[in-house]
């Protein structure tokens, strides 16, 4: 089997106990079946980049001696190309300009479309992808069959922002298509962003991906760990302990201690996605 993976972190914090359990897992399957691993820095949002964390990220994968097998890639050096397929789209009639506020909206409004036949002129103004009334769905290897029905469920969703950001959809099934990734394998907090990326691919006749989506690492309060809730970042010098507990966390059999190359060579052999927690959620709570 043909098979390419990728470790796609963004920069809006540093690298924590959630992140790494994504990095092993995506890691472990790739090698498992002898693919490709890709790292790619998901830096489109520049607002919400966190000073200093993209360097942690790189001392993490330095310090845990994960190795990409391309040069690391950065999107906020790829603008071009997600504005030409944005043009693409344009040029399918795929897209609108969309002069709706976020306070018009409120918060979580299904978006009806309003925009959609104004035929507005699109500088200055969000762009939209037209979605339609029909079910997308997909077999997740962990989590099962997942559907939604982006019109009912969502309504229109941005590509490009009023102020000029590309949003993470669009990149990353662009990127993903790009760097031929086939195996998509991530925390199940990006479950719900599938269906929006199969709906884009198939816009852009690019293949179907498949996925799989890891129970999340949860602290004390119930919550994931993000930055938001103050998650510990990643000591590069605890990489063995660190990434112990992640093969552990992952319901993996444990691994001798080592460096970590060795240590993640063993867990390769060991790779046994029979053994990953069931649900969307990590029983035990984590910093
Ligand atoms: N950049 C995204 C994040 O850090 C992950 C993207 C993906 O794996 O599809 O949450």
């Amino acid at each position: 089997m043909m098979y390419s993976g990728r470790f796609a972190p963004s920069p809006t914090g540093p690298l924590h106990f959630g992140s790494l359990i994504t990095a092993v897992a995506s890691y472990c399957d790739a090698k498992a079946h002898h693919g490709k691993w890709l790292v790619r820095i998901e830096d489109t949002d520049i607002p919400r980049i966190y000073p200093g964390s993209e360097a942690h990220i790189l001392a993490c994968l330095d310090a845990f001696e994960f190795e990409s097998d391309a040069p690391i890639i950065f999107q906020k050096d790829r603008l071009d190309i997600y504005e030409n397929v944005i043009q693409e789209l344009k040029n399918k009639n795929l897209v609108y300009a969309c002069q709706c506020t976020r306070k018009m909206l409120g918060s979580n409004a299904i978006y009806a479309g309003t925009c959609r036949d104004l035929k507005l002129a699109f500088q200055q103004q969000a762009i939209r992808v037209k979605v339609s009334d029909q079910d997308i769905c997909f077999d997740d290897r962990l989590q099962g069959r997942h559907c939604a029905n982006l019109m009912q469920d969502l309504g229109d969703f941005v590509l490009k922002r009023r102020d000029g950001i590309i949003n993470y959809q669009l990149a990353v099934v662009v990127d993903d298509y790009l760097q031929g990734i086939t195996h998509v394998v991530r925390g199940a907090d990006l479950l719900d962003n599938t269906e929006r990326q199969i709906w884009l691919g198939s816009l852009l006749n690019y293949p179907q991906l498949d996925y799989m989506h890891l129970p999340l690492a949860m602290n004390d309060q119930g919550q994931k760990l993000s930055k938001q809730n103050l998650a510990h970042a990643i000591d590069p010098k605890q990489a063995p302990k660190l990434l112990q507990q992640a093969i552990q966390a992952l319901g993996q059999e444990t691994v001798d201690l080592d460096r970590p190359s060795v240590m993640l060579a063993q867990a390769v052999k060991q790779w046994d996605i029979s053994r990953i927690p069931t649900g969307t959620e990590l029983s035990g709570t984590y910093l």
